[in-house]
């Protein structure tokens, strides 16, 4: 691969070979001056991970730009092992996928079926699409939601899946998350902790404020007012008790438990609903919610809601590229200066 492909994905086996052809050790990237270029890289991976969900693209004219842009991938990792916190592995780990997508989709064939194999995903060329085991499907798209990530619903020929470029790319961003999150944090001792101490503040500073972003954010009080078309309209027809596509009361509980909503709360919506079965409502509303100790499903983004058929009448603001999901425009509305409709509750 050229010096700026390895860049451009410094987890692939022959990005590290590249490096260790410069002798460039854990200590010389944690203390020399080489490699300082690549501890401020590294260390804005993890800053904009925290505040953008995603990594910069930093410029690569020569070979040594290279090196220095795939040293700030293990120096990023070693900052996140360093801090060790849950929460920013996830964040780290989501932003270094979704930047790998971003860049994978705009690649030819050939180093999409590459990278598939450097992950672990036997890949190869069907037609026009790209095909990979079905086990690696499932085994990858288990935390996709939305009808056309099930395997019922694929083009599955003698146990291979067929996707088109971007749907396998998305599975890879999956994979490639799965890996991230897996090894993080690695193991640190005390000399690597003291070696990176200024950068490490700052990234706990960050973290911290990223956290007290979501806290202070929150959702505030419920109000329908500041709902997305798509959720008043599912609100009204729990309401009025008409009848509602799975897909549709997946994606209200899960948003308006997102949004603060109580468990109770949720399940009374449904109460009108003509099968109406409390001990069946209570069980798949708790299931969906977590209910304080199992997973909370997240709700549906956009994509998903307009697949399933339960995108109703997007308004301007849907419209204004600005909200890709269902929640981003609960979030601008609640942070809308007059507060219009606060107060009021959906049920
Ligand atoms: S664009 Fe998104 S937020 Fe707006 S109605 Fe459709 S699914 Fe809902």
């Amino acid at each position: 691969m050229e010096y700026r492909d390895l860049a451009r994905y410094p987890f692939l086996k022959e990005a590290t070979q590249f490096v260790k052809e410069r002798q460039l050790g854990l200590e010389d990237l944690v203390s020399s001056t080489f490699a300082a270029e690549a501890r401020r890289r590294g260390k804005a991976r993890v800053l904009t991970a925290l505040s953008d969900l995603t990594v910069p693209n930093g410029p690569v004219t020569s070979e040594e730009e290279a090196a220095q842009e795939v040293l700030s991938y293990p120096y990023a990792r070693l900052l996140v092992s360093c801090i060790g916190d849950e929460a920013l592995v996830r964040r780290y780990a989501l932003a270094e996928a979704k930047a790998f997508n971003e860049r994978l989709r705009r690649d030819d064939m050939g180093t999409v079926i590459m990278l598939a194999g450097e992950l672990g995903v036997e890949a190869a060329l069907a037609g026009d699409s790209l095909r990979m085991h079905f086990t690696d499907f499932l085994g990858y798209t288990s935390g996709l939601r939305g009808p056309e990530w099930k395997l019922v619903n694929q083009d599955l020929r003698r146990g291979y899946v067929l996707l088109e470029k971007a749907r396998f790319v998305r599975v890879l961003e999956q994979a490639l998350d799965e890996r991230i999150e897996d090894e993080l944090p690695l193991p640190v001792n005390d000399e690597l902790l003291e070696a990176v101490r200024g950068d490490l503040a700052e990234v706990a500073a960050a973290l911290e404020a990223y956290k007290e972003r979501y806290r202070d954010e929150g959702f505030g009080e419920v109000s329908i007012l500041k709902f997305p078309p798509c959720m008043r309209k599912l609100v009204a027809m729990a309401q009025a008790g008409q009848n509602m596509p799975h897909a549709g009361r997946f994606a209200l509980t899960s948003f308006l438990s997102f949004i603060g909503m109580p468990v109770d709360d949720i399940i009374g919506l449904f109460s009108g609903s003509p099968d109406f079965d409390r001990s069946k409502t209570e069980y798949q509303v708790r299931h969906i919610t977590g209910d304080g100790a199992g997973k909370r499903y997240t709700p549906p983004e956009c994509a998903t809601m307009r697949t399933n058929g339960l995108c109703f009448e997007p308004d301007e603001l849907c419209n204004g590229r600005r909200v890709r999901h269902p929640l981003t425009y609960y979030r601008i509305r609640s942070h809308e200066k007059d507060g219009e409709g606060k107060g009021a509750r959906p049920s």
